[in-house]
C-alpha cells in the first residue's frame, strides 16, 4: 500500500498553490488564523503553517497535511501565543512536499525576525537565486519565497518595509504575500494584481487574507481588496498604504473566477458564485442544444450548470454524486481494483439520467482523463446522449503564475482540436465558452485584444509578465536544490 501525496483520484484540474492569512491585534491570533486557513483549504491541501509573535519571540508550527489535522488541538494552538500571526496553506508541485518548504518561512535579520508566506510564482526566481548563490547565499528550501528572504537580508536599506520594497522590486512574477515582524503585519500584491489579497476587520483587529471566505468564517468584516502593486502595513498606529512600484496594467487571474476561488468569496468587487452562474448562462447562449437534463460535474461545475440550466430552461439534476470523504491522502487501491472501475470519487445517479439526453457541465478540461471516465459512467447509467459544455475556454497553455498545470504536451486542448477532444472523451458533442463569452460573464463587453483586462494566458498564451526563467532556458518549472547542485 502506498500513500499518495498527489491526488490520483481522478482529479484533472489545475491546482491552486497557496492561501494566505494574517491577523494583527487579536488575543486569539493563532486560533483565528487556523480557522481562516481552514476556509482557504481549497487553495492548498498538502501543508500548513502558522507563525505568531509574542513578547520578543516568534512561535511556529508547520506540518504536512490539512489544517484540521494539525491545528485542531489546544496543545498546538496554546503554544502559538501572541496577538499577531500569519499562516499559509500550500499545494506543492513536483518533488513532493517536504517540511523545509512549508511556509511561512522565517529568518533572523540584523533588524530582527521576519516571517513570510507567499501565494503565486516568481518568474525570475531561478535567475535571482543563481545570482545570490554566486554571491555566497545558502538556500535551505526549494521555495521561491526564500529568494525574497535573501534579497531582504542583502538590501542596503534600513527600515524593514524599505528592504522588502527593495527586494520585491528585483522580482518578476505573480505574488501576493503576507509578512510578520515583531511590530508589523505587512501585505503585498504584485503590480499586476494576479493573485487575490483582501483586508478585513474583526473588532479592532486587522486581517489580510487571500479570500473573503476566510473573513466570513471568523465573523470578520470585509474592508477592501489590496490594490495591485500596493503594500499595506499594519502596526500599532493603524493601517498604512504604500504604492512604491511603477504602475502596471491590472491582470487579475480570470481562472480564479472560473474555478480556484471559493464560490462564496467576493473578489475585486464581484461575487464568485454570481460570476460562475453568468458563465453558465453565456455558455448556454453560445452552445445550447436540445437535451432533457443539465448535470454538473461536482462540485466545481455546479454554479455554471445552474446558470446554464436557467438560461436554457432545461431541468437541473444532480446526476453525478461526489464522495466528499475521499481525501487527498488515501490508500491507493490496487491496480486490479482500479481496473474493475472502483468509483471512489464520483458515481452516477442513475434515477436522474437513465433514458435522458444529458448535458454535462464542467469547468475545465486539463488532461481529459476525468472527463473520459465520467462520460463512460454516465453512459453506463443509461443516458441516451451525452454532451459536454465547459465553462472555460480550452486550456492550451501552462500557468507560470502560481497555478500548477501540466506541461503543454499533457494539455489535451494543446494537442487536439475540439472535435478530436470530443471523440477521445466519447461525447456526442463538446463545446467551450468563448474567450469573449467569458469576458462578458465577468462584466466586460469583450476581451480587449491590445490590453486584456485579465490574465488569461492559459487560454490564449498571452503572458502578461515576462517568463524570465523559462525563456532564459533550462529552468525547472519548480526550483530544485538538486538542479542547483548540478
Ligand atoms: Fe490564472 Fe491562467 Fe493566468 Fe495562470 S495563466 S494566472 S491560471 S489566467
Amino acid at each position: 500500500m502506498t500513500e499518495q501525496t498527489s491526488d490520483f483520484l481522478d482529479d484533472d484540474h489545475p491546482h491552486e498553490e497557496c492561501g494566505l492569512f494574517g491577523i494583527y491585534g487579536h488575543i486569539d491570533a493563532a486560533a483565528h488564523t487556523a480557522l481562516g486557513l481552514h476556509a482557504l483549504q481549497h487553495r492548498g491541501q498538502e501543508a500548513v503553517g502558522i507563525v505568531t509573535y509574542d513578547s520578543g519571540q516568534f512561535n511556529s508550527h508547520r506540518a504536512i497535511g490539512l489544517v484540521g489535522d494539525n491545528f485542531s488541538t489546544e496543545d498546538v494552538i496554546s503554544q502559538l501565543t501572541g496577538s499577531t500571526a500569519i499562516g499559509h496553506v500550500r499545494y506543492s508541485t513536483t518533488g513532493g512536499t517536504v517540511i523545509r518548504n512549508v511556509q511561512p518561512l522565517f529568518a533572523e535579520f540584523k533588524f530582527g525576525g521576519l516571517a513570510v508566506a507567499h501565494n503565486g510564482n516568481l518568474t525570475n526566481a531561478y535567475a535571482v537565486r543563481r545570482n545570490l548563490i554566486e554571491r555566497g547565499s545558502i538556500f535551505q528550501s526549494t521555495s521561491d519565497t526564500e529568494t525574497i528572504i535573501h534579497l531582504i537580508a542583502r538590501s542596503e536599506y534600513g527600515r524593514v518595509v524599505d528592504r522588502l520594497t527593495d527586494a520585491i522590486s528585483q522580482l518578476e512574477g505573480a505574488y501576493s504575500l503576507v509578512a510578520l515582524t515583531g511590530k508589523k503585519l505587512i501585505g503585498v500584491r504584485d503590480p499586476h494584481g494576479v493573485r487575490p489579497l483582501v483586508i478585513g476587520r474583526l473588532g479592532d483587529a486587522y486581517i489580510i487574507t487571500s479570500e473573503t471566505c476566510a473573513l466570513d468564517i471568523i465573523g470578520a468584516r470585509f474592508v477592501r481588496d489590496i490594490d495591485p502593486g500596493e503594500i499595506v502595513i499594519i502596526d500599532e498606529s493603524g493601517l498604512h498604504s504604500l504604492k512604491p512600484f511603477t504602475k502596471k496594467p491590472r491582470r487579475f487571474c480570470i481562472f480564479e473566477y472560473i474555478y480556484f476561488a471559493r464560490p462564496d468569496s467576493m473578489i475585486e468587487g464581484k461575487h464568485v458564485y454570481a460570476i460562475r452562474k453568468n458563465i453558465g448562462r453565456e455558455l448556454a447562449r453560445e452552445s445550447n442544444i436540445p437535451a432533457d437534463v443539465i448535470v454538473p460535474v461536482p462540485d466545481s461545475g455546479v454554479p455554471a450548470a445552474l446558470g446554464y440550466a436557467q438560461e436554457a430552461n432545461i431541468p437541473f439534476e444532480l446526476g453525478i454524486i461526489r464522495n466528499h470523504y475521499v481525501g487527498r491522502t488515501f490508500i491507493e487501491p490496487t491496480a486490479q481494483l482500479r481496473n474493475l472501475g472502483v468509483r471512489l470519487k464520483h458515481n452516477a445517479n442513475q434515477g436522474s439520467i437513465k433514458g435522458k439526453r444529458v448535458i454535462l457541465v464542467d469547468d475545465s478540461i486539463v488532461r481529459g482523463t476525468t472527463s473520459t471516465k465520467i462520460v463512460e459512467m454516465v453512459r453506463a447509467a443509461g443516458a441516451t446522449e451525452v454532451h459536454m459544455r465547459i465553462s472555460s475556454p480550452p486550456t492550451t497553455h501552462s500557468c507560470f503564475y502560481g497555478i500548477d498545470t501540466p506541461e503543454r504536451e499533457q494539455l489535451m486542448a494543446a494537442q487536439h482540436n475540439v472535435q478530436q477532444m470530443a471523440d477521445i472523451i466519447g461525447v456526442d458533442s463538446l463545446a467551450f465558452i468563448s474567450i469573449d463569452g467569458l469576458y462578458r460573464a465577468v462584466g466586460e463587453a469583450k476581451r480587449d485584444q491590445e490590453l486584456p483586462q485579465y490574465c488569461d494566458a492559459c487560454f490564449t498564451g498571452d503572458y502578461p509578465i515576462p517568463l524570465v526563467d523559462r525563456d532564459g532556458g533550462g529552468m525547472p518549472k519548480q526550483l530544485s536544490l538538486l538542479a542547483e547542485r548540478d
